[in-house]
C-alpha cells in the first residue's frame, strides 16, 4: 500500500508519522523549497498530546513545551471569572511553539519521504491508482491520497468544488516574548498563574496569553483579537 499526502503542515506531517509508524509505505509533497518557521505558539489539548504520546513524540514535544494546569478566564481588571483545571488528565495540556512541533513530528517520518518543491496541482483517477500531477509536469501514482493542504486546498476543491475562507471579522495579533526569570517559578510551583492559559476579557477585545516553550526559550505566547 502505498499512500501521498499533500502538504507538511502539522495535519500532514502528524498523518505521514502515524502510516509510517504502521509500516505503510508513505509520501508527503510540499510545494514549499523548504521546512518553514511560521506562526507562533500553538496550544495542545489532551486529545492532541495523545495523539503524540502514541506517535511516541509526546517526551521530545513537552520538553520544549510549556505544561498548561489552568485554564483560566480573567476579568479585564484580573480577577479570575473561570478557572478549568487541565492537570487530571492522563497526558498533559502543552503550549508550544509551532516550529518545534513541526520538527518534532518531522523527526518521525524519514527525511527521504518527504519531498519539497512539489506543488501538487490536480489528481487523476488510473484503473485502482491515483496519479498526482504537479506544476513541474512531474507525476506520482499512489494507491490513496490523503490532501493536507490547508485552507485553499486544491484537494478539496478538486472533489467538493472551490470554496473560498470567508473573513468574519476577527482580527488576531500575535506575538512571543520573553519574560526573564519566571521559568523556575514556574517549574518549581505548577500552579503558579505564570503556568496557566489566561483568557483576559475586555471591552470588545480579548487578550490570550500562554505559557509557550517555557524551560528551553522562557517564551510566552500573547495575543489579542478584537471582534
Ligand atoms: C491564529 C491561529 C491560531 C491557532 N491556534 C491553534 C491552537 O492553539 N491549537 C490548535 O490546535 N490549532 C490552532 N490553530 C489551528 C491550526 O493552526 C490549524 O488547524 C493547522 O495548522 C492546520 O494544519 P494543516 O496541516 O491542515 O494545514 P497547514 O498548516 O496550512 O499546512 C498546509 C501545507 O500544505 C502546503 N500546500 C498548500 N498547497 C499546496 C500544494 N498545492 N501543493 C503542495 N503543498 C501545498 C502548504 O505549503 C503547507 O505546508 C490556529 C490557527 C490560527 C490561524
Amino acid at each position: 500500500m502505498s499512500i501521498g499526502i499533500i502538504g507538511v503542515g502539522i495535519g500532514g506531517v502528524a498523518a505521514a508519522a502515524a502510516f509510517d509508524k504502521f509500516g505503510v509505505h508513505v509520501t508527503v509533497y510540499e510545494r514549499a523549497h523548504r521546512l518553514q518557521e511560521s506562526g507562533a505558539g500553538m496550544m495542545l489539548w489532551p486529545n492532541a498530546t495523545r495523539v503524540l504520546k502514541n506517535l511516541g513524540l509526546l517526551d521530545d514535544i513537552a520538553a520544549r513545551s510549556g505544561t498548561t494546569h489552568h485554564f483560566l478566564v480573567r476579568a479585564n481588571g484580573g480577577q479570575v471569572l473561570m478557572d478549568i483545571p487541565l492537570g487530571d488528565f492522563d497526558v498533559p495540556a502543552l503550549c508550544t511553539r509551532r516550529a518545534d512541533l513541526l520538527a518534532s513530528l518531522q523527526s518521525a517520518v524519514p527525511a527521504e519521504r518527504i519531498l519539497y518543491g512539489r506543488d501538487f496541482t490536480y489528481l487523476e483517477t488510473k484503473k485502482s491508482k491515483i496519479r498526482v500531477h504537479f506544476a513541474d509536469g512531474s507525476v506520482a501514482e499512489h494507491d490513496a491520497v490523503v490532501g493536507a493542504d490547508g485552507i485553499r486546498s486544491r484537494v478539496r476543491g478538486q472533489l467538493f468544488g472551490k470554496v473560498e475562507p470567508r473573513y468574519r471579522g476577527y482580527t488576531r495579533l500575535r506575538a512571543q516574548c520573553c519574560l526573564p526569570g519566571r521559568d523556575s517559578a514556574c517549574r518549581d510551583a505548577p500552579r503558579h498563574p505564570a503556568a496557566s492559559r489566561a483568557v483576559v476579557a475586555g471591552r470588545g477585545m480579548v487578550t490570550k496569553l500562554l505559557p509557550a516553550a517555557l524551560f528551553e526559550h522562557n517564551l510566552r505566547r500573547v495575543y489579542s483579537y478584537e471582534p
